[in-house]
């Protein structure tokens, strides 16, 4: 008897909702997946986009490729169909360039009351009839895809924000909603999914607007009675509206109302809504239900902080992009594996590294880097990272990280293995489990052995307490 599509794909669904680590990767991926037909073994999905597909296959094609052989055994296979929007002829992917015109929107004619001011921001008040206007999309070009360093921390958000430009309005992501805290890059991935859309799309308006500065168009509108300008200005010339810091709405009913109305308008024409916000959906306060709901629709992807490979990374792109080669390596590291907060403050701490060593036209050093890292970062940013831990005791026993988080069970790397974990119980806040899934995926009862084992070591051992008393040393330099 042949099974039915719908029914197999549901099976293939549940199986796969279980193996998956990450509710959000299911709901992003699998969800927007339609079964359109089965024929032999063979099941057909219709898949949002070529891009979609392509990510798919490159990441998730285990998980696929198992819940297909549990279905439909063996010889099962599975063709996906991508029905391409006519609007977006030829899905190929480009590779984001510095095209300076490309931010610019083009004129449009409209039919209402619009004006420009001096900047050319939208000013949508006075002049009645029909005028050109041309909306200054407010995108910088230094916030470039090509300029964010992808990570493991904003692995999500950023594939999303970048199907979303290649698709604006035509994805399962609208709105897209990115959240995280201050300084992680919530308002440079924004900037870059709106460069990303202008470049493939260039006759899409795009605007960016801060959700501060959204609100004062609000009040003066209000003020000059112009609020139904106001209205009409955001419901019918934008493509990809985009507003950054939405919590700056909380409280602020008037303001709510008129973000409900443009949301709908926008959203119900298949524009494209990407917002941004310290916060997830569910934590946000002082916004109405009904506004929250909405920010709901779509994709809620949170940017975290990044881990330190991605730290060094964007300090080695940042340098790289304003041609400066004289930061030494391991200077670069010292403030990779120090900074943990916040991509902000780690910016913050090398820009002052290199105005410093400038004007005291000294070297660029570690030892003025721990010095500005104590004038600057924050105390609560100076806890120790297991991440530093482990480079330096690492370092000390001359053995490569990677060596110690693999599973080797040589001597001197079980050794560099179980003092990092004993280290990180001793300097972090860090949990077991924690610690243990940081150390080559050990579970919270090993770390707690290694801790006891170090600990018994160092009592009965001396030349054990010379080197743990050095490497402490080294630590807390
Ligand atoms: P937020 O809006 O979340 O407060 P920003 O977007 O203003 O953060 O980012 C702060 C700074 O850090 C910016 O200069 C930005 O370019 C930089 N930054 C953040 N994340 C990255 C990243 N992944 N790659 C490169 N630079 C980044
Ligand atoms: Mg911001």
């Amino acid at each position: 008897m042949q099974k039915d599509c719908n029914q197999v794909w549901q099976n293939c669904l549940d199986f796969i909702k279980d193996i998956l680590p990450d509710k959000h990767i299911f709901e992003t991926w699998f969800v927007p997946l339609k079964p359109l037909a089965l024929q032999d073994d063979t099941l057909t999905l219709k898949v949002p986009s070529m891009f979609f597909c392509e990510w798919l296959e490159a990441n998730y094609i285990n998980e696929l490729r198992a819940a297909i052989k549990k279905e439909l055994g063996e010889g099962g296979k599975l063709i996906y169909s991508t029905v391409i929007d006519s609007s977006a002829v030829g899905a190929d992917v480009k590779l984001p360039s510095n095209d300076r015109k490309a931010t610019q929107n083009k004129s449009t004619t409209i039919p209402m009351n619009m004006d420009t001011d001096v900047k050319g921001f939208p000013n949508p008040f006075v002049i009645p009839g029909l005028k050109k206007i041309k909306v200054n999309s407010q995108l910088d070009e230094n916030y470039s895809f090509d300029n964010f360093v992808e990570g493991a921390c904003n692995r999500l958000a950023r594939s999303a924000g970048y199907a979303v430009a290649q698709n604006p309005g035509k994805t399962a992501f609208n709105p897209l909603f990115i959240y995280g805290n201050v300084g992680l890059g919530k308002t440079h991935l924004v900037h870059a999914i709106g460069l990303e859309t202008k470049q493939r799309y260039p006759d899409k308006t795009v605007l960016y607007i801060s959700a501060e500065q959204f609100f004062q168009q609000y009040v003066d509108s209000v003020k000059n009675k112009t609020t139904n300008d106001f209205l009409q200005f955001y419901q019918m010339m934008i493509d990809v509206l985009i507003i950054d810091d939405i919590q700056f709405f909380a409280n602020k009913q008037g303001t709510q109302d008129v973000f409900f109305q443009i949301f709908n308008g926008l959203h119900s024409a298949g524009k494209q809504l990407i917002i941004t916000s310290d916060k997830s959906p569910a934590e946000l306060s002082g916004l109405e239900q009904r506004v929250i709901s909405r920010l709901k629709w779509g994709l809620s992807a949170d940017l975290q902080v990044p881990d330190a490979p991605t730290r060094i990374e964007i300090i080695r792109r940042k340098l790289l992009k304003d041609g400066i080669d004289n930061v030494p390596e391991d200077v670069i590291e010292y403030l990779a594996y120090n900074v943990s907060t916040s991509v902000r403050e780690l910016e913050g701490v090398l820009i002052s590294l290199l105005f410093q060593s400038s004007i005291n036209k000294s070297g660029i050093t570690i030892e003025l880097a721990k010095e500005l890292i104590d004038k600057f970062v924050k105390s609560s940013s100076r806890e120790m990272s297991i991440e530093y831990i482990q480079k330096v005791v690492c370092d000390y026993f001359s053995i490569p990280i990677s060596l110690m988080l693999s599973k080797t069970r040589k001597g001197n790397v079980v050794a560099a293995r179980h003092i990092s974990m004993y280290l990180s119980r001793k300097h972090t806040q860090s949990s077991l489990a924690t610690i243990g899934s940081k150390c080559g995926n050990k579970d919270h009862a090993t770390v707690l052995h290694a801790c006891k084992s170090v600990q018994n070591s160092y009592d009965t051992d001396k030349r054990f307490r010379a080197d743990l008393d050095e490497i402490e040393k080294l630590i807390n330099e």
